[in-house]
């Protein structure tokens, strides 16, 4: 059943003012809170689940329980948030969030450290029962730093609902704390005419609205926009806050056409499964082609994104010949707030009707197939977010062992994964099948990103999460296993080689000592592991070290070194 745009905005409206009697949390630095990233800001393939706290460009700093509770899970790994601690409050009925730690306090990273001997990996995932590890407000869980996937130091902060495990804006707890007195600023404006129902300045096309910005910064429209039938709109900008120059996501964006509201979007909360929405949030070609956000004010069917709500899915129905006034608003947690408006003419014209000629109508609300010669691909229920006259094509290509398949002229992104096997042309057909996979095309430049897959009679099957260019390639070459800086070891008392791999990517590492599990550390974003020498496990003497290194398709490569220390 669908509910009604009242009903959404009520709840809306309820869980903002819940969250307001919330208890604040205390700072978690002993220096004054400044963010580089804000809740559900815009990032590939998923909304930011938390915000990041500044760390003065530095690692190493003490972070604070912002509230009294109990470290209830620790994790550590190359990629995401590198070395994490989860602390549960369960007086608060939510958990916090701290990743891209440097490390742990020192009785922790002991602990840490044996269970990884222990389990003889890196990456680690470590629960704690309620009462084991308690902590009270203010009580240091680890150091600020940069591990894992992130570009600089800084602190990855999330709230999560405790029973439900969703996100929660964690600038709600704070937002009296942080100064923020500055508008949204506007970056671009985008029209759409929906395909066979509307039209947009005679062109089925979406357009760029041309604007330039004030003195104070407000968008100013130039021209005439003259439309017929159902058209959207789009808006690609940033937050900004006092005293950063860093920009963040639109906490609230509004749309009202002649006063009425028919597009809300206020980023409160949202589950993990739900995050993938911003690629129907977003148009997504100007991402996946230009790396550019525009959110849409009119929503795809099968965009379930909770914190939306819409009249006429935010659709603008220009029917009349009079001009209809639109405006977008955009504001942040503190209602600082950048109105947009939008003239529009209704000027009847003709509506050109969808290309459909050689296409496969691929329906969002069921399950799709797709067959023709050498491809099959299956894309299950509530995957697809609007329906899309598929244009298919292939062509040859050189390193590659099947003809590169076009699944439509422009990315149209899943929601969840769709099967797809592709043939190999048997001519090329390599004896070693473990080596074949699927890769993708992507970008200007037709870049080739890894996919994978497995081997099935002479098909290649895998699960891709896009349509897009697809070709079956095989990956012959091993993993690069190379020491940086040798002649320093003994006197860092630390051993550091760069592992990479040209095309399916690092699979799995392992470093022995005198034959014994070595503990080697994995920042991926670097490509380097390191071996720190540790004085409990390794004694002076002479050493022989071996590594192994294999990549996605299995291929293997070690690197043996004798050392005396
Ligand atoms: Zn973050």
């Amino acid at each position: 059943m669908k509910k009604s745009y009242t009903a959404i905005i009520a709840f809306l409206f309820a869980l903002t003012s819940a969250q307001t009697k919330s208890q604040q949390l205390s700072n978690p630095f002993d220096f004054p809170m400044q963010l580089s990233g804000g809740f559900c800001d815009l990032r590939a393939n998923h909304y930011h689940a938390g915000i990041d706290f500044r760390t003065r460009s530095t690692v190493g700093h003490a972070i604070h329980a912002v509230q009294k509770g109990y470290i209830s899970r620790i994790t550590v790994g190359p990629w995401g948030y590198g070395a994490a601690v989860y602390v549960t409050h369960p007086d608060d009925s939510i958990i916090t969030v701290h990743g891209h730690l440097e490390r742990f306090t020192d009785r922790m990273a002991e602990y840490v450290k044996n269970k990884q001997y222990e389990k003889e990996s890196f990456n680690i995932d470590l629960t704690f029962e309620p009462g084991t590890e308690p902590v009270k407000r203010g009580d240091i869980i680890g150091y600020s730093g940069n591990s894992g996937s992130s570009g600089g130091p800084h602190l990855h902060f999330e709230v999560r609902d405790m029973k439900t495990n969703e996100l929660i804006d964690p600038l709600t707890f704070y937002k009296s704390r942080i100064p923020d007195t500055r508008k949204p600023h506007v970056n671009g404006l985008k029209i759409y005419p929906i395909e066979g129902k509307g039209i947009v300045n005679g062109s089925n096309k979406k357009q760029d609205i041309i604007f330039k910005l004030d003195k104070n910064e407000n968008p100013i429209i130039s021209g005439t926009i003259e439309a017929w039938g159902e058209i959207g709109l789009a808006v690609r900008a940033v937050d900004r806050m006092d005293g950063t120059g860093f920009s963040y996501g639109i906490k609230k964006i509004s749309q009202t056409v002649d006063s009425l509201e028919t597009f809300l979007s206020y980023t409160d909360r949202f589950s993990l499964d739900e995050s993938k929405y911003i690629n129907s949030y977003t148009d997504y070609e100007e991402w996946s082609e230009r790396r550019l956000f525009y959110i849409k004010t009119f929503v795809d069917p099968g965009n379930k994104t909770r914190f939306v709500a819409s009249r006429n899915s935010g659709k603008i129905n220009i029917n009349e010949e009079r001009i209809y006034n639109v405006v977008i608003s955009l504001s942040d947690i503190n209602g600082n707030t950048r109105k947009i408006p939008i003239k529009i003419k209704g000027r009847k014209q003709d509506i050109t009707p969808p290309d459909t000629v050689g296409t496969k109508l691929l329906r969002w609300y069921e399950q799709n197939s797709f067959i023709a010669k050498g491809i099959e691909m299956a894309i299950p229920d509530k995957t697809l977010y609007n329906s899309v006259y598929m244009h298919y094509n292939n062509i040859a290509a050189n390193e590659v062992y099947s003809p590169v398949h076009i699944l439509h002229n422009t990315p149209v992104p899943l929601h969840n994964q769709a099967q797809l096997s592709i043939f190999i042309d048997s001519i090329f057909e390599p004896v070693n099948t473990e080596q074949l996979g699927i890769v993708r095309f992507s970008g200007q430049n037709r870049r080739r990103s890894w996919i994978g897959g497995t081997y099935r009679d002479g098909w290649i099957d895998a699960e891709i999460s896009e349509l897009g260019a697809y070709a079956v390639a095989c990956d012959t070459t091993p993993p690069i296993i190379k020491p940086v800086e040798q002649n320093m070891w003994r006197s860092k008392k630390r051993i550091s080689i760069r592992i990479t791999d040209n095309l399916s990517g690092i699979s799995t590492f392992r470093g022995d000592i005198n034959g014994k599990y070595a503990l080697f550390e994995y920042d991926g974003k670097n490509s380097l592991i390191t071996y720190d020498f540790d004085d409990e496990r390794l004694h002076p003497g002479y050493h022989r070290l071996k590594l192994t290194v294999t990549d996605g398709c299995g291929n293997k490569s070690v690197f043996e070194h004798a050392f005396t220390w």
